[in-house]
């Protein structure tokens, strides 16, 4: 039988949510701390405020039992054996990360330290701000033996969270302390040892039959530099492929095919090799930024990283120049718009480079009618609805009429669109498919004229 612990999370976002409600799933009393009251009150009422798969169900089966919400972080510090600060790092104006969420977080954390305490570094943050963290506590007149701080950075993606945290495929401790690591060990151990899988009430459409999850003892600093690299390379897999899409494009072959044969390579692997209109997110365009930065900083040349993000930003120009090579004209053109979020499965849309180009698109005159299964309200704080910006409740009624379809987020549910009724609905059959959802054949013989990225067009 695993140890309960205390645990206090500090930040109840995506990450922060998340990972509170799945350490009450693995056995521990959680106090889930925000200081924004609104979030706090939703939460206790049973809101989880994101769309997430399996998050209802996790808050309405430990929510205000095993995780309970608060603002009152002095009585979470007082209470926990382990501080997860789970708060926003945003990019600022320089390209790093914003630590002063988390340095607030830490300062106050401190004026309530009474016994020894474990702070974890949960946000995605560059290496050496344990130190800055540690210095900060100490500052506050906290001494040395009463705390650690270590981090464990967090992998999840959104959409599937739930289950990424518990089948993560590695769980990463950067502990300079033998102290704090067996801490994280003892909290993590239902998955590291497999006993949640077996003892687990199951979750509807959560797999819980699973082998334990590896665990890796690093340096903190260790641990830092493996979540900023780690968002670092798979955002260079998908710029990779851009890159080779838009040869595929200029050579008439076809970028699947040539996906295929690269990912079947073991040592390359198939999983982020498709390409897109590029990538966007909380994390990917932020933390890229942050990881040049610290290298630049550190007097380490990685411009192969300025690389990544130039071509990540070409990716959406060379969309808009495909709209414009289907339509011509763009000045009062209505397009329907499938989809806001920065990916499928969503409704988060900082970053999204489907709001990019609506933007890009508003600015050449277009008129636009968008439809998202989840991200609409975020969007519309992005994007106020006007007569150039509309906003419809499902495919249908965004095509309406349209001069052309664009597909922007690789929604699941986009894939099985009822064609006929696209057919009949747009006022001309053109789809330009910016996350390659549909089969070119298919949609040739279904009368569309359809446009994709890297693929040739179907006769
Ligand atoms: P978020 O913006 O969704 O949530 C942050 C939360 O922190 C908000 O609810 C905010 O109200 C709260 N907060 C801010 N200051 C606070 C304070 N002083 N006290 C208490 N609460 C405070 O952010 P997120 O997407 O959950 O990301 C959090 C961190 O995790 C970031 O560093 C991010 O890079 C990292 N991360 C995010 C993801 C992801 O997919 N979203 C994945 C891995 C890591």
């Amino acid at each position: 039988m695993s140890k309960s612990i205390k645990i206090a999370v500090v930040g109840s976002g995506y990450v922060g949510l998340v990972a509170a409600v799945c350490f009450a799933e693995l056995g521990h009393q959680v106090i889930c701390v925000d200081n924004d009251q609104r979030k706090v009150d939703a939460l206790r009422g049973g809101d989880t405020l994101i769309h997430e798969e399996h998050l209802p169900e996790l808050l309405a089966r430990h929510g205000n039992k095993g995780v309970v919400f608060t603002t009152d972080l002095a009585e979470a510090t007082a209470q926990a054996a382990a501080i997860f600060i789970a708060v926003g790092t945003p990019q600022s104006e320089t390209g790093d990360a914003d630590l002063s969420y988390v340095e607030a977080v830490a300062s106050e954390i401190a004026r309530h330290v009474d016994s020894y305490k474990v702070i974890v570094e949960k946000s995605t943050v560059p290496v050496y701000t344990n130190e800055w963290i540690r210095r900060v506590i100490e500052r506050n007149g906290v001494s040395r033996e009463m705390f650690d701080v270590v981090s464990n950075p967090e992998f999840l993606r959104e959409g599937t969270a739930v289950e990424d945290f518990l089948h993560p495929d590695r769980i990463v401790v950067g502990a300079d302390s033998e102290r704090a690591a067996k801490v994280l060990g003892d909290i993590y151990s239902p998955l590291t040892e497999g006993t949640y899988y077996k003892t687990a009430e199951p979750i509807p459409g959560i797999c819980t039959e699973d082998a334990p999850a590896p665990i890796l003892f690093t340096s903190t600093k260790s641990a830092e530099i493996i979540k900023h690299a780690s968002n670092a390379f798979l955002a260079v897999k998908i710029s990779f492929i851009n890159a080779v899409s838009n040869l595929c494009e200029a050579a008439d072959a076809n970028v699947e095919q040539v996906s295929r044969g690269i990912g079947l390579d073991s040592r390359i692997g198939p999983k982020f090799l498709r390409p897109g209109i590029g990538y966007g997110g909380s994390c990917f365009p932020k933390d890229v930024a942050a990881f040049r930065s610290v290298a630049e900083q550190m007097g380490v040349d990685f411009n192969l990283l300025t690389e990544v993000e130039r071509i990540n930003a070409t990716q959406k120009k060379r969309f808009l120049a495909k709209v414009r090579s289907a339509l011509w004209t763009l000045r009062g053109k209505r397009l329907a718009v499938l989809g806001l979020a920065f990916k499928g499965e969503t409704d988060d849309i900082r970053e999204s480079p489907a709001i990019d180009l609506c933007e890009m698109l508003l600015g050449e005159g277009c008129q636009l009618v968008a439809y998202d299964p989840a991200a609409i309200e975020r969007a519309k704080l992005e994007l106020p609805p006007s007569a150039q910006m509309q906003y419809a409740d499902s495919v249908e009624g965004a095509a309406k009429d349209a001069d052309a379809l664009l597909v922007l987020t690789d929604w699941a549910e986009f894939k099985s669109i009822d064609l006929e009724m696209l057919q009949r609905t747009l006022r001309y059959p053109i789809v330009i498919d910016g996350r390659n959802m549909f089969d070119p054949k298919t949609m040739s013989e279904a009368g569309f004229t359809y446009l994709s990225v890297g693929r040739p067009v179907a006769n």
